[in-house]
């Protein structure tokens, strides 16, 4: 080969592949899924791009996988007629991670290795998973449309660098050749191939095929290939015909995750719209959650033919945890990012699958509290931004939400805005709630006196988000919210006639300490007032109601506004 290369990786490169090494070597089999999901998506590209221009697909138009294993020479190779890669492309895809915030996640790893391989397989391994059972990995590739000298070869044992030559090669697409670990020869078994196969790979569309049979006969065995998955999408399936495990085998792989997921619904929508959609809520959260530029897991596909992955549009950002895919009847194959921002079909799309996952997940609070409970302390602060995102569905979002309680006393946020209004007295016609720094800071406030000595719930709310989210809901079921540190506090008719007599006697006879004190605070205070809320405490500070809260004013400052 000439024109040979050597490069490093990438430094994130050389710590995932150090790590994925060490930590998932008890679930060494997924290199394959990962490496066939890889042909697989090199074939969705191609058949996309030959929508605006066939001679790519020349004449070699049968898009495929095959799987082979040689014992003598102890490698597996998994070889596609897909897209390819040119040099650049090789040189950007097999050498970084394209990712953003990689070198923040490796920085979370703790070297438990139970705990890193479940980040890692939130992360996605990808092409890199190769090195889990190879210690020395070649890919030959020509790009669709390239010559066949213009084809290029890789070569890394995974150790830090790698080698980069152009070759001569027959045929369009990708050969990975794994050259196998002593301790990853299990793999070398047919048997053992096909499982791994038709376990993760059973639902993609394209045929994963293996050397027909098992003669001895060397010829044979290199010209006839038989697929060993069913080769039908599984979403395009009954879904009386679909096994749970099925549904979780087909999460595992869209998701690239190693558990099972939390729940799922799948659903064939007909009329104006036709689509359909399979959506999964994963039982953890993805690494780059809170990553602003964090992708959609999102995949659309029209007409079956896959379009693209990390479909924003499809999904309101307050459900970035969803994942999985849709498939639209009615978009045009050829559409663009740009086309779908602003399109009749996607709406619609997005808004019925908004309110599936939300009665999805209503559906499970109702039926299993506790799994719900599981689900709303990984994602509830994400679901938080569903209210200010998404004011159409503001009451359902409401519903959702959990909170901390004076009713129980307890950090954990358990409390419905349902349980809140049933133990709620018939005079009482506002929901009370207290946005602090802390679960402690929130519970101790004085203003929270007067609630006790009433017998009044009040809501502790101590997240960051909650001072956004009480600035965008201001009502669940017709009940006003009201912030017990905020302004003049009227009971209403949770005051009887008496208190009120009392309070006004107060007043009187207090005026003139509250003059004096207005004197010697002067402009430091907007206005000085007797309370009747705190029964043991002297004084406090309060905002008033048109004014920032002192919550919202810190933040502000921290953002350094
Ligand atoms: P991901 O699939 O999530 O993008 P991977 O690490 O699995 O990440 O792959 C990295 C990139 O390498 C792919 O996005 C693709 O561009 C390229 N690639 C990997 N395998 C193939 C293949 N068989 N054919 C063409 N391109 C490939
Ligand atoms: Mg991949």
């Amino acid at each position: 080969s000439q024109h040979m290369e050597t490069h490093g990786f990438q430094t994130e490169v050389k710590q995932l592949l150090h790590l994925m090494i060490h930590s998932l070597y008890s679930n060494k089999e997924i290199f394959l899924r990962e490496l066939v999901s890889n042909a697989s998506d090199a074939a969705d590209k191609l058949r996309f791009k030959a929508l605006s221009d066939d001679s790519l697909l020349a004449n070699d138009s049968e898009l495929r996988v095959r799987v082979a294993a040689d014992k003598d020479a102890k490698t597996i190779t998994i070889s596609d007629n897909g897209i390819g890669m040119t040099r650049d492309e090789v040189m950007q895809h097999l050498g970084t991670i394209a990712k953003s915030g990689t070198a923040e996640f490796f920085s979370k790893l703790s070297g438990d290795q139970a705990k890193d391989s479940r980040l890692i397989g939130q992360f996605g391994v990808g092409f890199y998973s190769a090195f889990i059972v190879a210690d020395k990995v070649t890919v030959r590739t020509r790009a669709a449309g390239a010559d066949a000298s213009d084809a290029v070869e890789w070569v890394s044992a995974g150790e830090g660098e790698f080698t980069i030559a152009s070759i001569e090669k027959a045929k369009r697409g990708t050969d990975i050749i794994l050259h196998l670990r002593d301790d990853a020869e299990e793999f070398l078994d047919n048997f053992r191939l096909r499982g791994i196969i038709t376990k993760y790979s059973d639902h993609l569309s394209i045929p994963v095929e293996m050397p027909a049979n098992v003669s001895d006969d060397e010829e044979q065995k290199q010209e006839s290939w038989e697929a060993v998955n069913s080769g039908q999408a599984l979403w395009t399936r009954e879904k009386a015909d679909i096994s749970d495990d099925e549904y979780k085998e087909f999460y595992k792989s869209v998701a690239h995750d190693f558990e099972d997921p939390l729940l799922w619904s799948h659903n064939k929508v007909e009329g104006t719209h036709e689509y359909t959609s399979l959506l999964y809520i994963p039982k953890r959260a993805p690494w780059d959650l809170w990553n602003r530029e964090q992708q959609s897991g999102i995949k659309l596909y029209v007409k079956r033919v896959f379009i693209m992955d990390d479909a924003k549009q499809l999904m309101p950002s307050y459900l970035r945890f969803v994942k999985g895919l849709m498939d639209s009847n009615d978009l045009p194959l050829n559409v663009s990012r740009e086309i779908l921002q602003d399109n009749k079909i996607t709406r619609a799309m997005r808004n019925g699958s908004t309110k599936k996952v939300l009665s999805m997940l209503s559906k499970l609070a109702k039926d299993e509290p506790e799994t719900y409970q599981e689900f709303w302390d990984t994602f509830g602060n994400v679901l938080k931004e569903g209210p200010a995102e998404d004011p159409a569905n503001q009451e359902k979002i409401a519903g959702l939400l959990r909170f901390a309680s004076t009713h129980n006393d307890s950090a954990a946020a358990t409390v419905s805005l349902d349980h809140y209004l049933e133990r709620m007295p018939e005079q009482q016609n506002k929901i009370y709630y207290i946005v602090a720094d802390s679960y402690e800071a929130a519970a101790n406030n004085p203003a929270l006196e007067i609630f006790r000595k009433k017998g009044i719930e009040v809501l502790l709310m101590s997240e960051r988000i909650d001072e956004w989210l009480m600035s965008h809901l201001s009502e669940y079921k017709e009940k006003p919210f009201q912030a017990v540190t905020r302004g003049d506090l009227d009971l209403g008719d949770l005051d009887n006639e008496d208190d009120k007599k009392q309070q006004k006697k107060v007043e009187k006879d207090f005026a003139k300490q509250v003059k004096r004190f207005k004197e010697t605070l002067g402009e430091r205070v907007k206005d000085v007032r007797v309370t009747h809320r705190l029964t043991d405490s002297p004084a406090c500070i309060v905002t008033d109601d048109d004014d920032m809260s002192t919550q919202m004013a810190k933040l502000m400052e921290a953002a350094g506004q």
